[in-house]
């Protein structure tokens, strides 16, 4: 089966349905080619999260934006770019406005958006939509059924690219029902989300499968820091859901198969489980930057050394964190308004924090790293974009 289209968009997640969109309002026909339908595809409808946390500063408040910015940089320890940082930082309080006219509901609290402090940011500026990407992937579908040049085919798994002398010009693969598709295209946007079910433990669904950065490497495309992983604390018994920082302030108790509180014994001298706790409230992922590392490595220990339970993990006991003793901890990481959202999201999956201790270890979560882009989300094969806006006058020739 062949298809000739303005702008091919590779993947059915939030990246590809938001490049969909700009390329049809840019004038573009669009061909949306995804794995799985949009609405059970990739990490953005995953529901393993009782939230997602968007980031973006307050462009009202003096000089907050440019802290999203400096945070930004400061996070990435050297490996982020800083013109990609700032378009992000610059541009995420007007998505924002954006989604929300689409349709996204962001927490509110008063008169304001509810933000917290998270994601290793010095100040508040974590909001949050319920549910994690799965309302801003139905706003979306909302939006791309109202234009009628944008076609998805949800069934179709790309193999490869097709290049001709003047860089991408589309890509091959096939229907699940076996047919050979060739997809010709004057552009194309590589959104096929992260890799990490490369990994056993990973709290990503099985369509992210890395396939993007294997096309895109094999089409010469620049890769960079593929390296860097984000690897976290998950519930993983009897439910599977991203454990986020702000549970840690409240001090659960580690124990493992054998019934011993492992913690304090696995900690250097002079630091306590309580003091590792707190500091990683402020981030989920892993970090060699503070002593937060202490918890993943006395935990990955207790499971490596054949401690850990038949599953996997170590046990992690929250029953004492009932909603009056948590309203009296000190709350600069959202632990109050955030936790009676993440126990309610974790007792619809089936898990009752407040009745009986559960199951958590290590999971690979992210690929930080990925194609090398510039600042309009070009990579270093012309026509190949990943993803992000389109370059205007390119169209569809044959191959
Ligand atoms: C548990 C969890 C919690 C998270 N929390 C947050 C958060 O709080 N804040 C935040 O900003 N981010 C968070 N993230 C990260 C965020 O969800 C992802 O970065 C984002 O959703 C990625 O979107 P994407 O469109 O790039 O990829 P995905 O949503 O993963 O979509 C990839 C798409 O590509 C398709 N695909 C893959 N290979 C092929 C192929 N060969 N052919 C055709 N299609 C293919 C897939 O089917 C899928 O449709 C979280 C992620 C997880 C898993």
């Amino acid at each position: 089966m062949e298809y000739t289209t303005d702008v091919l968009v590779i993947g059915g997640g939030g990246a590809a349905c938001r490049a969909a969109l700009a390329a049809a309002d840019a004038g573009a026909r669009v061909l949306l080619a995804s794995k799985r339908p949009p609405a059970k595809a990739g990490a953005t409808s995953y529901p393993v999260a009782e939230m997602a946390g968007y980031n973006a500063g307050d462009p009202a408040v003096c000089g907050d934006v440019e802290k999203h910015y400096s945070d930004i940089l400061e996070a990435g320890q050297g490996m982020a770019d800083p013109q990609l940082a700032a378009i992000l930082a610059a541009r995420a309080p007007q998505t924002i406005r954006r989604l929300e006219a689409w349709g996204v509901p962001f927490e509110k609290e008063d008169d304001g958006y509810y933000v917290f402090k998270s994601c290793f940011s010095n100040s508040p500026r974590t909001h949050v939509i319920r549910g994690h990407g799965e309302p801003i992937i139905r706003a979306m579908m909302r939006q791309i059924a109202l234009r009628s040049q944008i076609t998805i085919l949800d069934d179709a798994v790309i193999l490869g690219l097709l290049q001709n002398g003047d860089g991408c010009c589309g890509a091959w693969g096939y229907r699940t029902d076996g047919t050979r598709l060739t997809i010709c295209a004057g552009a194309v946007v590589l959104a096929t989300g992260g890799g990490s079910q490369i990994f056993e433990k990973n709290l990503n669904p099985a369509d992210v499968t890395g396939d993007g950065y294997r096309m895109a490497f094999e089409a010469g495309a620049e890769l960079v820091n593929m390296e860097f992983m984000q690897i976290g604390i998950g519930f993983s018994h009897p439910v599977t859901n991203i454990f986020n920082g702000y549970i840690w302030e409240g001090k659960p108790i580690l124990r493992n198969a054998c019934g011993q509180e492992f913690l304090p014994a696995a900690l250097p001298e002079g630091i306590t489980g309580a003091e590792v706790m707190h500091e990683h409230r402020r981030h989920f992922p892993f970090s060699t930057s503070d002593n937060a590392k202490y918890l993943e490595i006395a935990i990955q220990r207790e499971i490596s050394e054949g401690r850990g339970t038949k599953n996997g993990g170590v046990l992690a006991d929250l029953r004492h964190m009932e909603d009056a003793w948590v309203a009296a901890l000190p709350d600069d990481c959202g632990i109050h308004h955030m936790w009676p959202i993440a126990r309610q999201h974790m007792l619809e999956k089936g898990a009752d924090l407040l009745k009986s201790p559960v199951e958590i270890c290590c999971f690979a979560h992210a690929v930080n790293g990925g194609v090398r882009i510039d600042q309009n989300a070009g990579s270093t094969v012309p026509g190949l974009m990943p993803p992000g806006r389109p370059r205007a006058g390119r169209t569809a020739r044959t191959a």
